[in-house]
């Protein structure tokens, strides 16, 4: 890997302020009321009747996991779409499930609605996350429509798309429950956080008495979290990027799979942070919205995306001709620090640690997309010089 040093951005960010900090630490004092507060306009905005604020989106979908798997014990494997995340296989493991794949169709990063129906005679068969990849709306609906006479929930993975919203509806509540992710270069930041939605009383009520037995962040984990955030909302401007960048250890933009996380309450910092969390993602889905458009005006289509509305993307995805070019193309934004990257390395079944789960099947279009997509940044640092040098690498 070439070092550059100078501008650079990063594939994606959602800033966060000093003051934001502030406020953070300010709560600490208030004590975790301030929680409760958080989850309490979290769902009079969504319009849910449940809401709990967590440490993680991968702490969050453990929680729905185990909550469904509460009602239907005798289920307990989760289908996902093959090209992911490798957050939500590294839940479904911690939580103790079996991990099952659908293809995608090809052109899009949602599933293949042909082949999933077959999928859903599992008997095993306890959920469905449908996945709103990069913010590119998935059709729940049509998932919903598909598993209606079934015992199946479906969990909506907003993980990528908190605030966003498509066809005048709100992502996150289109599901059984859904969650989003607080982590860094997701729409809304937090340092880390997750949230979980849902409307049904019956995974509501068991997911409320487990809550009860998390613990939150302990002082030393609270102060971790406030020295982290200072060192990012430093590090992760252009200016400095390329400094944590060219550092081996700080393994910055890789990918992992890794079943043991904490899961715990969201901490007072947190909600603190989160404090007019309204007018923030709305800032930031401007900023990135107006980036898209400037994308799209340059000529580039974005994957999966067909004619009419453009919807909240936090990375623009991008399929090139082949894995060379896309080789070739990261390379050249490594030398310029214009955030262009990969997506996930390989499909869920290419993990190692959890490879042999699959038999040897394959996921063609998931394997394709692996090879052949990169993402293009549009986040609030991103201006009309960066775009028009990532515009000249395509041309
Ligand atoms: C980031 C992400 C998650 C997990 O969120 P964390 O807060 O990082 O644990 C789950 N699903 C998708 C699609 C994600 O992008």
């Amino acid at each position: 890997m070439a070092l550059h040093i100078g501008r650079t951005l990063p594939p994606a960010a959602s800033p966060f302020r000093l003051k934001d900090i502030l406020s953070g630490v300010a709560a600490c004092f208030e004590g975790t009321g301030i929680v409760g507060r958080f989850e309490d306009e979290l769902k009079s905005f969504f319009n849910v009747r449940h809401c709990f604020a967590v440490s993680s989106g991968k702490a969050a979908l453990v929680l729905i996991l185990q909550a469904l798997h509460e009602i239907h014990p005798e289920r307990d494997e989760v289908l996902i779409p093959a090209y992911t995340c490798y957050s939500v296989p590294s839940a479904i493991v911690r939580a103790g499930f079996k991990v099952r794949l659908c293809d995608m169709t090809p052109g899009t990063l949602d599933f293949d609605f042909d082949r999933i129906v077959s999928e859903f005679e599992n008997p095993a068969l306890l959920c469905v996350i449908p996945t709103h990849l990069f913010g590119m709306p998935s059709d729940v609906e049509r998932v919903k429509s598909l598993v209606q006479d079934r015992d199946l929930y479906v969990v909506e993975d907003a993980a990528q798309a908190m605030g966003a919203e498509w066809d005048g509806r709100k992502l996150g509540t289109l599901g059984d429950a859904g969650i989003f992710s607080m982590g860094r270069g997701k729409p809304f930041s937090m340092v880390e956080g997750g949230i979980i939605l849902t409307d049904n009383d019956m995974i509501g009520g068991v997911l409320g008495k487990r809550m009860a037995a998390i613990k939150g962040y302990g002082g030393f984990d609270s102060l971790k979290l406030i020295l982290t955030a200072v060192a990012l909302s430093v590090l992760i401007s252009p200016r400095i990027y390329w400094l944590p960048k060219s550092l081996p250890f700080l393994k910055l933009g890789e990918t992992h799979f890794d079943p043991v996380f904490p899961i715990r309450r969201l901490s007072a910092f947190q909600a603190g942070m989160a404090h007019a969390w309204k007018t923030k993602i709305n800032k930031l889905k401007a900023a990135r919205s107006a980036n898209v458009h400037k994308i799209t005006g340059y000529g580039l289509q974005a994957l999966g995306l067909g004619k009419g509305a453009i919807p909240d993307l936090i990375r623009f995805p991008v399929l090139v001709k082949d894995q060379e070019t896309k080789k070739e193309l990261l390379r050249k934004s490594e030398r310029a620090g214009l955030g262009i990257s990969d997506g996930y390395p390989d499909a869920i079944n290419g993990i190692n640690e959890i490879r042999r789960q699959f038999d040897g099947r394959v996921f063609p279009v998931a394997q394709d997309l692996a090879e052949r997509m990169v993402t293009l940044p549009v986040h609030p640092y991103v201006n009309e010089n960066d775009l028009q040098n990532i515009a000249k690498l395509f041309n």
